[in-house]
């Protein structure tokens, strides 16, 4: 169902699917593809990409969706970056089943190669199974054995990169989380200019694209998203940040990039201040860690 507002675009007065508070514009469907699409180049550019292969963290969910047509639409026509496709299947019951087929379906509708990689397969449980048996919130245990698993798996596919399907509401959340928590060393973390050895590093090109802009992409060029939404997701404090920012960016357009803004300025003002932490190889699993066991082995209780 095509959802458009009561407006015309103000580009070229066909109907607007999408009206941007904080810039004062109403778009139609292709002007806000340009629109996605300009800012997820910005972003690219940004990043000044290797040639080599770029691996797409793709839960089939719409960001990651949204992300593997995009990168596909702007780098395909580049013969020196090779897209790849990676879907984790947690081993959530009667929902993780569907999103994998739509992340299948698009990835043979664009001709790109994936990897599907599973807990029960890499780690010897399902998250349900899991969760039988751990206090751990369900988000902190899936949240650290998936980027585990990533990262192992990027690396198994030569990825000089890992893309994120993380939008400007993610990242917003994610900063103002860090604040609150006065984590400064795990915010810096979120920077993409902190290299660390091996770690695949991880690219956002939808950063500065709002939630509801991604979702309204994901309808106009036509991708299949699932309704339902994961029925563990309830992190109490990122849902209680969630809301606050979204009343706030209602009543003060532009809050969200402001504190994207903000915090790209911090981390150009901090230079060295906060180096990378030096990184060891985890003694069970062989993945980066500070202290020889990762954070995925100690939830799941290995020595
Ligand atoms: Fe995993 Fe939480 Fe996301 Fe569900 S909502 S897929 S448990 S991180």
């Amino acid at each position: 169902m095509k959802i458009t507002t009561k407006h015309p675009c103000t580009r070229c007065n066909n109907p607007a699917v999408v009206f941007q508070p904080y810039s004062g514009m109403h778009l139609c469907e292709q002007h806000l593809i340009d629109d996605v699409t300009r800012k997820a180049k910005r972003d690219l550019r940004k990043y000044n990409l290797s040639p080599g292969t770029i691996a797409v963290a793709l839960s089939g969910g719409k960001d990651s969706s949204a992300l593997l047509h995009l990168l596909h639409t702007i780098l395909a026509p580049n013969r020196k970056i090779k897209i790849v496709a990676i879907t984790v299947d947690e081993g959530i019951s009667g929902y993780r089943e569907k999103t994998i087929e739509n992340a299948s379906s698009l990835t043979n509708n664009l001709g790109v190669e994936h990897t599907i990689v599973s807990f029960e397969e890499s780690f010897g449980r399902t998250l349900d199974n899991i969760l039988e048996t751990t206090a751990h919130p369900p988000c902190s245990i899936c949240g650290a054995l998936r980027k585990n698993l990533l990262n192992r798996t990027a690396k198994e596919l030569g990825a000089g990169y890992l893309a994120i399907g993380h939008n400007l509401d993610d990242e917003a959340q994610t900063i103002l989380i860090n604040h609150l928590r006065g984590d400064i060393s795990r915010l810096v973390r979120l920077s993409h200019a902190r290299v660390q050895p091996g770690l695949v590093p991880r690219i956002k090109p939808l950063r500065h694209v709002p939630e509801s802009e991604v979702a309204a992409y994901a309808g106009a060029v036509g991708l299949a998203v699932c309704p339902k939404a994961c029925p563990y997701m309830n992190e109490a404090y990122r849902l209680g940040v969630r809301v606050f920012l979204r009343e706030f960016e209602n009543a003060h357009p532009g809050t969200r990039h402001g504190i994207v803004r903000g915090f790209d300025q911090m981390i150009g003002a901090l230079g060295d201040t906060y180096p990378p932490a030096s990184l060891v190889p985890c003694r069970v699993c062989g993945e980066p860690c500070t202290d020889g066991l990762c954070q995925a082995c100690k939830l799941l209780g290995r020595a």
